[in-house]
């Protein structure tokens, strides 16, 4: 093949690449939220989820099953080499990591929304091994993984489409008044066929959630429930309920409990959708935190009891924002 033959297949790959990623990664976007299905962030969890899986590490739930590993000995010599190479490199620097708290995973689940195809956009200073490692292993992944992720990563968007679109207003509204921050701008949701063990997170450096697709527990009005919950995990809005449960608590002289926070974003979000399950003439929807037994855990036992007798009426109106906080706070 002449030479500039060759450049211009490589510009025409390279373009088309690009142009592909660029325009079919979001999925849909509503009034405040924008979905989106990243071959880049789907990567960089299954590798994660792989190497965990490998590496026998459990989780705060129960194991992530990886099934995928299974399809290893179809693959040629060459790509599962380079595809162990990967996984052996995120089992080295990475899978030990907590997806909640370590803010190297948090630092990288924003940058690979931002890679557009190019992996080398990476800040230098990650871990040496990381860029080469994504780079090698999209070929493979592309090849005979990331077409089945895709596709459940949309399917799971069109489930939620009409759901998010008729009841995001109300649910805004509802959140404004519960926590006491401004929603502002469009919170952009990553699906991904992979996560971490629960059904999603959020990280704050923008805000950015990420949801697990083909998680059991993110099916039907769950996937609403975790969207909802994980959207009040925006700064503005967390950081507004934290500051007025600190300053009621500072009032009335008690101990706050250290999960109380995170159950109140778990009772509003499980309220919101219980009252879209009515109003869409659904059965009756069992909130998150009560149908996977959060509830129940150490450290969370009396507040779900508490927040019924206390941030339920506030929630439907009987009682002023004011008032819940002084009777959750013992005041
Ligand atoms: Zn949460």
């Amino acid at each position: 093949m002449p030479w500039a033959m060759i450049v211009v297949v490589m510009l025409l790959g390279a373009g088309s690449s690009r142009t592909k990623q660029a325009s079919s990664d979001m999925v849909l976007r509503t009034e405040r939220f924008s979905f989106h299905s990243d071959p880049w962030v789907n990567l960089h969890h299954f590798l994660y989820q792989w190497a965990r899986a490998e590496a026998g590490l459990g989780t705060g739930r129960e194991a992530v099953q990886v099934p995928e590993r299974g399809d290893l000995e179809r693959l040629g010599d060459t790509e599962r080499a380079d595809w162990n190479e990967a996984v052996a490199f995120y089992r080295r620097e990475l899978a030990e990591r907590s997806y909640l708290f370590d803010d190297l995973m948090l630092a990288l689940q924003v940058e690979l929304m931002r890679l557009g195809g190019d992996p080398t956009a990476m800040p230098p200073d990650r871990p040496t091994g990381l860029r080469r490692s994504l780079a090698a292993a999209m070929p493979i992944y592309t090849a005979h993984w990331w077409t089945e992720h895709d596709r459940a990563n949309r399917a799971w968007v069109e489930a939620q489409r009409s759901l998010v679109m008729r009841h995001e207003e109300s649910y805004v509204a509802d959140v404004e008044r519960a926590y006491g921050g401004a929603w502002s701008g469009v919170l952009r949701v990553d699906v991904s066929g992979y996560a971490n063990w629960a059904g999603g997170y959020t990280s704050n450096g923008p805000d950015h959630t990420v949801i697990w697709s083909r998680d059991d527990g993110t099916q039907g009005l769950y996937g609403l429930e975790i969207l909802f919950h994980e959207a009040g995990h925006q700064r503005a809005l967390e950081s507004s309920l934290v500051r007025d449960l600190d300053r009621a608590f500072e009032a009335s002289g008690r101990d706050q409990p250290g999960n109380l926070w995170h159950a109140v974003l778990f009772y509003t979000a499980g309220w919101v959708t219980q009252r879209v399950a009515r109003e869409e003439g659904l059965p009756e929807h069992e909130p998150y935190a009560v149908h996977e037994g959060l509830v129940n855990f150490r450290g969370w036992r009396g507040l779900w009891p508490a927040l019924e007798e206390t941030w339920g009426p506030f929630l439907e109106g009987r009682s002023s924002r004011e008032e819940a906080l002084r009777a959750l706070s013992g005041g």
